[in-house]
């Protein structure tokens, strides 16, 4: 039997890349899945992909930076499948560049994704959670989140640390409610994630990791399903991969 048959998992940042790939991997353990980012196009792809494989998914619109488009989207989980076992905080964006060329929109970018959407979801889905008596986060924050390793990747990394403590204190804050909280940190994956950099020195920066045997989404999400796929006395807390090559 699909080790997921009867859970309900809502993936952040769903249209493209990790959270397409963990949708799937989810849908094909037998979760009922709501894949949530902004381009719906992309999702009602992914939901047809989803259901032609005989699995049980809802598209949902949600930009994560709005608190109420957060809540709504925790909300329509709970009406179309009547309840919310694992949130998988994905959403994130990664605008390499460094301080002191004046792009704090893309700053303030990062922080709205990466660290406020998150919280956003999560205050939403620990209410449902608490009520249900458990549940499962999975909060998706990278290399970054424990190590600077380049100039231009500071306040990326800021937003990552900041998802590796709230995620700590996540943990300890729910664990009498029966709540895993469980972090995960890729290094470099082959999705679109790279191509929103506008500072071409952060981008060139890139190049030499990006030409290694990066890891693909799948194998993300093979992680992903690994953490949720434990007895519940089993709380996966941290699971850090990297490609092979990555130094
Ligand atoms: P992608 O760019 O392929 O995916 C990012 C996803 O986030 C998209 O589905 C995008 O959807 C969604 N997103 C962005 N902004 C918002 C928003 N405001 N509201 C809702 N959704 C949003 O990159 P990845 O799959 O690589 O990234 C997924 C996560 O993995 C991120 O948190 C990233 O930081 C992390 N990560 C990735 C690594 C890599 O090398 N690729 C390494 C380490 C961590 P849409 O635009 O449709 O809203």
């Amino acid at each position: 039997m699909p080790k997921l048959d009867g859970k309900v998992a809502v993936i952040t940042g769903a249209s493209s890349g990790i959270g397409e790939a963990t949708a799937e991997a989810l849908a094909a353990e037998g979760a009922s899945v709501v894949v949530a980012a902004r381009r719906e196009d992309r999702l009602a792809d992914l939901s047809n992909r989803i259901e032609e494989g005989g699995g049980r998914v809802l598209a949902a619109s949600c930009d994560v930076t709005d608190e109420g488009q957060a809540h709504g989207l925790i909300r329509k989980a709970e009406e179309e499948f009547g309840r919310v076992d694992i949130l998988v905080n994905n959403a994130g964006v990664m605008l390499l560049s460094s301080v002191g060329k004046g792009l704090s929109d893309e700053w303030r970018r990062m922080f709205d994704v990466n660290v406020l959407g998150l919280l956003y979801t999560t205050d939403a889905a620990i209410e449902t959670m608490k009520r249900q008596g458990g549940g499962h986060l999975v909060n998706i924050s990278s290399v970054a989140g424990r190590k600077v390793t380049r100039d231009s990747s500071g306040v990326y990394a800021g937003s990552k640390f900041a998802v590796g403590a709230i995620s700590e204190g996540l943990r300890q804050e729910l664990l009498q409610d029966n709540i895993r909280v469980t972090i995960v940190e890729p290094g470099a994956v082959a999705t679109e994630l790279a191509d929103h950099i506008t500072d071409e020195d952060a981008r060139e920066s890139l190049g030499g990791l990006l030409n290694l045997e990066i890891l693909q989404a799948e194998d993300i999400a093979n992680a992903i399903v690994y953490a949720v796929t434990q007895p519940e006395r089993v709380s996966v807390n941290e699971i850090l991969i990297r490609p092979t090559q990555q130094p």
